[in-house]
């Protein structure tokens, strides 16, 4: 893939006055992008939440007004104008239409498709001239929301690993115990709701609104911050286990937030779920 996308001065790079990126899609916010949107739209990040998002709060709205095509728009779209939070819009909506993998710490950008989508729903891109890939992801700034999903990305593992040695390295995988694994594959498939019942109130706004200071330029400090709380705080806990029962549910809320975590960056959660319950010690 090469020439991708046109632009010209007077249209903004990303958002057209159509929206087409803006309607029927799904955008995940990680804590990082949840706290970035509601500090640009000055509203307390749990307020921000109930406004916009659903999936309890990790994922933008998408209740809108239809468009052309029947597809209703992101909540913070505003009709012949478009995004409303443009300089503090989510990854997938800089990237997009172009998704993202990253495998062994390197990226890869894809495109499925025959035809641009913009071409589809937004003509006046007919009048602009080609992009590169390279170039219209300079034109996106990905850069600070990359480091923040590749963060993310890491922070999910260590949760991951956590969970893996409260499960091989107590004794407990020993002892013969096999609900533990058995429900870390079963949560692969459920919604964010149950997953949220399971880690209960104070962990999921520790996960997902930590209480830490935000820096809009600067998400690799704020992840950093946020695995730092949440090791504490897991070491604190980690410390006051005494029974196996009470390891098997510890390390059951930790896989919990590393596959929530793994939700709010668009991970495969079932495939990792299934991968995590087979590991050997
Ligand atoms: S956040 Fe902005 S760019 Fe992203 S879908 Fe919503 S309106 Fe569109």
């Amino acid at each position: 893939m090469n020439k991708l996308l046109q632009i010209n001065d007077s249209l903004p790079l990303t958002c057209s006055r159509r929206g087409t990126c803006c309607h029927g899609n799904q955008v995940f916010l990680n804590p990082w992008e949840l706290r970035r949107l509601a500090t640009e739209r000055q509203l307390e990040v749990r307020d921000f939440s109930a406004q916009f998002c659903d999936w309890n709060g990790i994922r933008l709205k998408f209740d809108g007004l239809k468009d052309q095509r029947n597809k209703k728009s992101c909540n913070l779209y505003i009709p012949n104008v478009g995004c409303s939070m443009h300089e503090a819009r989510p990854l997938a909506c800089r990237l997009f239409p172009l998704g993202r993998q990253v495998q062994e710490g390197k990226s890869t950008y894809l495109f499925q498709g025959n035809q641009f989508p913009c071409l589809d729903g937004c003509s006046e891109v007919n009048q602009l001239p080609f992009l590169t890939v390279e170039n219209y992801l300079e034109g996106q700034k990905v850069t600070e929301f990359e480091q923040a999903q590749d963060a993310y990305l890491e922070l999910m593992q260590n949760l991951a690993d956590v969970a893996c040695m409260l499960f091989f390295d107590t004794g407990l995988a020993q002892s013969g115990d096999t609900k533990t694994r058995e429900l870390w594959r079963r949560m692969g498939g459920e919604d964010v709701a149950l997953l949220v019942d399971r880690i209960g109130e104070n962990w999921f706004q520790m996960l997902i609104h930590p209480s830490i200071s935000f820096d809009p330029i600067n998400s690799s400090t704020f992840v950093h911050d946020h695995e730092m709380l949440l090791i504490e705080k897991i070491q604190d806990h980690i410390n006051q286990l005494t029974t196996f029962p009470e390891i098997s549910d510890f390390s059951i809320e930790i896989m919990a937030c590393a596959l929530l975590i793994g939700k709010t960056i668009g991970a495969d959660v079932k495939a990792l779920a299934e991968m995590w319950s087979e590991l050997k010690a």
